[in-house]
């Protein structure tokens, strides 16, 4: 191991630790079996410069990460460097001017925390540990973000890296090409974030939770009465269903359909969620939350901790879809009747997004969003179900409308992200900003 006062921490292929510095990087355990030749953990903002002009000098491609959640592992490629960003990690506040300017590295719940005593908000990932990094370069489906607006539309400026080395400053003002970019180019942006700064909101006063959980043999039913009334329901209400081999109390498969909301009062929360008390489904609930204030802190946390376990080999896939969900139900049957074990499980998103974004780079959204989590725990039988996730997904490909970045997995299954035309701008920007091709684009897309 190598320490120079400019470039960071150095390890090369052979180096003792180089491995555990490699995979370490990732949620998920994993081992995808690409290595970088070089991996470069930076300290700050002048080891990220020296890291890319040495990356210039030994023409080397640069993967990078933040959180290291990608679902993918994109930034652990074939060779080139490997730019480990997660010390990154500072937070600014201004709580005046409702806006804070964060390091690509800082969680989402750390993000909340520092903001709880200011009564801000931002809308951060929905699980703790995600990083705000690749959260808000994908779009960043966050916390009442259908009414907030996802994660990225709340970013009002960026400090990049670019390929040779300079520092940069991006908003609607100033490099607005390559500000509308990282607003929704996720794993295929070239240029390294090292600041974020971020429009925040005010708390709701109200924070809550309602559940009812259903033996899957009702799947059918309660997800024709969800896709029938997810239109109707407030942007407030995050309203969804997982599929879950191990549901909450009932320990057995079942799905649970989960409501967070964000309100000013219980009693505007209440009114919210009238259309889970007065479902024509309700009384086949097995079990049933009533509706509970609770911290965001908490929500974050339990959700990690029941759905998304560390130490588990992950893998997911995904689709926006437009149809009702009618024709699909024998599809998701299926899906169910094939689920690996717990904590496998899968999403059904209600979304119905707004007519009207800002332009920038994110430009798909559509009015259900179905992902499938795959996440084998020790001794699951990788060979039997590794698959799982791509193969369902590839069989809805007739039904399905493209892709969230944020549970992509482009390697295997490459599939539409952004607009049309916005793959074009895209591309423009990219020759412009990252001509010889530093960074990597996205796996599954070579170009
Ligand atoms: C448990 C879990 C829960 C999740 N929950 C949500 C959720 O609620 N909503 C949602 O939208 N998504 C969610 N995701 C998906 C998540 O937002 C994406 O995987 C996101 O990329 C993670 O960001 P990261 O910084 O942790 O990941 P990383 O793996 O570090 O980053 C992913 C990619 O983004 C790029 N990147 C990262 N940092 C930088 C940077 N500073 N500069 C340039 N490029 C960079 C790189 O190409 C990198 O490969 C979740 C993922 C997990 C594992």
């Amino acid at each position: 191991m190598q320490k120079t006062l400019t470039q960071g921490t150095t390890l090369r292929r052979g180096d003792t630790g180089f491995d555990r510095a490699v995979l370490g990087t990732s949620f998920t355990t994993r081992d995808p079996g690409r290595r970088p030749d070089i991996v470069v953990q930076a300290n700050d903002l002048g080891e990220v410069i020296a890291a890319v002009r040495q990356a210039n000098q030994d023409d080397m491609h640069i993967g990078m990460c933040s959180g290291g959640h990608s679902w993918a592992q994109n930034h652990i490629r074939d060779g080139g460097m490997m730019l480990d960003l997660a010390r990154l990690k500072s937070i600014e506040i201004n709580p005046t001017q409702m806006t804070a300017v964060i390091g690509p590295a800082v969680l989402a719940g750390e993000l909340n925390l520092a903001l709880v005593p200011h009564k801000l908000f931002f809308p951060t990932a929905h699980a703790w540990t995600v990083g705000m990094g690749g959260f808000l370069l994908q779009g960043g489906f966050g916390w009442n973000s259908r009414n907030l607006g996802v994660g990225c539309q709340n970013v009002i400026g960026i400090d990049v890296v670019l390929a040779d080395g300079t520092l940069v400053h991006a908003s609607e003002t100033e490099n607005a090409d390559l500000f509308w970019a990282a607003r929704g180019a996720g794993p295929g942006f070239f240029g390294v974030v090292v600041r974020f700064h971020l429009r925040l909101h005010k708390r709701a006063k109200f924070i809550g939770m309602k559940m009812q959980v259903f033996r899957i043999k009702h799947l059918e039913e309660v997800l024709a009465w969800a896709d029938r009334v997810g239109p109707s329901v407030s942007p407030n209400v995050e309203f969804q269903m997982v599929m879950n081999p191990k549901a909450t109390l009932i320990n057995a498969h079942g799905i649970e359909v989960v409501a967070p909301v964000m309100a000013d009062s219980w009693k505007e929360a209440r009114e919210l969620l009238a259309f889970m008390s007065n479902s024509p489904v309700r009384s086949k609930a097995s079990f049933t939350l009533p509706l509970l204030p609770m911290s965001l802190n908490f929500m974050m946390k339990a959700g990690e901790k029941t759905l998304f376990l560390s130490n588990t080999r992950w893998s997911a896939d995904n689709m926006w879809m437009d149809t009702p969900i009618d024709p699909l139900l024998p599809a998701i049957r299926g899906i169910a009747d094939t689920q690996p074990p717990h904590p496998s499980h899968v999403l059904w998103l209600n979304w119905n997004g707004p007519v009207q974004r800002p332009d920038m780079a994110f430009s798909q959204e559509h009015r259900t969003y179905l992902a499938l989590y795959c996440g084998l725990g020790k001794g699951v039988d990788e060979a039997k179900h590794a698959n799982w996730a791509t193969d369902h997904m590839k069989a809805l490909e007739p039904w399905s409308r493209g892709i969230q970045l944020a549970d992509e997995n482009l390697a295997r299954r490459p599939s539409k992200f952004v607009s049309d035309a916005n793959m074009v701008r895209l591309d423009q920007a990219r020759a412009k900003y990252d001509p010889l091709g530093r960074f990597h684009p996205w796996m599954g897309r070579i170009s």
